[in-house]
C-alpha cells in the first residue's frame, strides 16, 4: 500500500483561496451512508438544498447543481445560452477570466477580450464604462453575451457587477450577462436577481466550505428563453431536463449524494450565521490581512481600494524575490499552503486565502506563518504585520468589565 505520511503534527493550514478548509461539521455530514438517489429520502434532501442554495445566490429563479468542478459550470453557462460563432464580450480581470475566454474559443464562440493594458487590468476591477462604450458601438447587436468574473481569485479583486448591469442597460443592449462568482459566493455580497444577472456560475470548494466536486448555474428567465434556441452542442450540461426533474428533488443522473449532505450542512451553517454577518466577518478579516501586508511594507496586488476582495489578498513580493520560493519556505517550515501567482503574476505574488471557515485566530496564525516565512526568505520587512493585524482585530472587540463589585 502507498504510504501517505504527509500528515505532520497539528492541522495543515490550507490558506489557498480554494479549496478552503472544510469544517468538521461538514466532513461528518458527508460521512452519512450514501442513499438511493431515486428513493424518498433523497427527494427531500434534493428539495432542501435546491431551496437553500437560492438564498445564497439571492434568487427566486432555478439554480442548477452539477456534479462537476466550477469549470464544468462555466461550460454549462456558455453552451446553454449561445450558438456557434456568437460574439461574446469578455473582460480581462486576471487568470480565471483568461481561462473562461479560452474555453469560449474552444467551444467555437468568438470572444472579444476587453481590459486595461499589461498587468494594469489584473490590478483593478471590471471597468464598466469600457463595456458600455463597446456595446454602444455594436448597433447591430452581434454581441450575444457579456462575461465577467465577480471575484477574480488570481488577483484578489472583486468587481462591481451592478455597474456592469447598468452599463449594459445604459447602452440599451440585449446581451445576456454571465458572471463567474465561483470564489465570491457566500463570502462576498452577491445578488443574482437584483443585479439582473442571467447566468451565475459558482462552485463548492471556496466560500461554501465544501470539498471540490459540485458547481452551480443560477439562471434567469431570459437565460432560459435563450437556451431554447441556443445551438452549441450540449447533453450532460443541458438545463431543461435537470430543471424539470429538480422540481421534485431529483436529478436525471446520479448526483453527488454525499456532497449534497455536505451542502445541506454548509447552508445550515451560513444561514444560521446570517449571510450579511458572513460577509461582515470576511470583510473584517480581509481588512486586518491588508493592514498586515502594508505594515510589512509590501504591495497589495489590487490597486483600487474600492474593489479589494474580502475572500483573498494578493501580496506582491519585492523585486529579486521569487514568490514561489517564499511559498515553498513557508510550506516546508510551517506546514501552510498559500496560493501561487497565476498567469502574468507567476513568481511575482502569493495569495492569502481568508474565506469560508476563517476566524480571527486562523487569520493570525496565517499571518504569523507569512511573516516568519518572509523573514526566513530574507525579505526586509518595514514592520510587524502580525502586530498591526492584531490591533485591527482587537479594536473591534468587547473589553471586560473590570469594576470590582
Ligand atoms: C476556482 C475558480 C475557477 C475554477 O473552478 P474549478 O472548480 O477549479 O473548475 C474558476 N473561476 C474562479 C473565479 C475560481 O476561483
Amino acid at each position: 500500500m502507498l504510504k501517505l505520511d504527509f500528515h505532520p503534527a497539528g492541522r495543515h493550514f490550507l490558506q489557498i483561496p480554494g479549496p478552503s478548509p472544510v469544517p468538521d461539521r461538514i466532513l461528518r455530514a458527508m460521512s452519512y451512508p450514501t442513499i438511493d438517489h431515486r428513493g424518498p429520502e433523497f427527494g427531500a434532501l434534493g428539495l432542501q438544498v435546491l431551496a437553500g442554495i437560492k438564498k445564497i445566490f439571492k434568487t427566486e429563479q432555478p439554480v442548477v447543481i452539477y456534479p462537476a468542478s466550477g469549470t464544468g459550470a462555466w461550460e454549462a453557462a456558455l453552451t446553454n445560452t449561445l450558438s456557434p460563432g456568437d460574439a461574446v464580450l469578455m473582460y480581462e480581470t486576471g487568470h480565471f477570466a483568461t481561462l473562461w475566454k479560452k474555453m469560449a474559443e474552444a467551444l467555437g464562440l468568438k470572444p472579444e477580450f476587453l481590459g486595461l493594458p499589461g498587468i494594469e487590468g489584473w490590478r483593478r476591477g471590471v471597468q464598466a464604462d469600457l463595456i458600455e462604450e463597446r456595446l454602444r458601438k455594436d448597433s447591430g447587436h452581434q454581441i450575444k453575451a457579456v462575461c465577467v468574473v465577480h471575484n477574480e481569485t488570481s488577483t484578489g479583486v472583486t468587481s462591481d457587477i451592478a455597474a456592469v448591469r447598468r452599463a449594459i442597460d445604459a447602452a440599451g443592449h440585449p446581451a445576456l450577462l454571465l458572471v463567474d462568482t465561483i470564489s465570491g459566493l457566500a463570502s462576498a455580497d452577491y445578488r443574482h436577481d437584483e443585479w439582473g444577472v442571467d447566468v451565475t456560475v459558482s462552485g463548492s470548494q471556496k466560500g461554501l466550505m465544501l470539498p471540490p466536486g459540485i458547481s452551480f448555474n443560477a439562471v434567469s428567465k431570459k437565460a432560459i428563453e435563450a437556451s431554447k434556441s441556443a445551438r452549441l452542442p450540449k447533453a450532460f450540461w443541458g438545463w431543461a431536463e435537470i430543471i424539470e426533474m429538480n422540481a421534485t428533488g431529483y436529478w436525471p443522473y446520479t448526483p453527488n449524494t454525499n456532497l449534497l449532505y455536505g451542502l445541506n450542512e454548509a447552508l445550515d451553517m451560513i444561514l444560521s450565521e446570517g449571510l450579511e454577518n458572513t460577509f461582515a466577518r470576511h470583510e473584517r478579516l480581509a481588512q486586518a490581512c491588508r493592514k498586515a501586508v502594508t505594515t510589512w511594507g509590501l504591495e497589495i496586488q489590487c490597486a483600487d481600494p474600492a474593489v479589494y476582495s474580502p475572500v483573498l489578498t494578493g501580496v506582491m513580493t519585492p523585486e529579486g524575490f521569487d514568490a514561489d520560493a517564499i511559498r515553498k519556505t513557508i510550506y516546508e517550515n510551517f506546514d501552510m499552503s498559500l496560493g501561487t501567482g497565476l498567469g502574468k503574476m507567476k513568481g511575482k505574488m502569493f495569495r492569502i486565502g481568508h474565506l469560508g471557515e476563517a476566524n480571527d485566530l486562523t487569520l493570525m496564525a496565517t499571518l504569523a506563518g507569512c511573516e516568519m516565512g518572509l523573514k526566513l526568505a530574507g525579505v526586509k520587512l518595514a514592520g510587524s504585520g502580525v502586530q498591526a493585524a492584531m490591533e485591527v482585530l482587537a479594536a473591534q472587540k468587547k473589553k471586560p468589565d473590570l469594576k470590582v463589585a
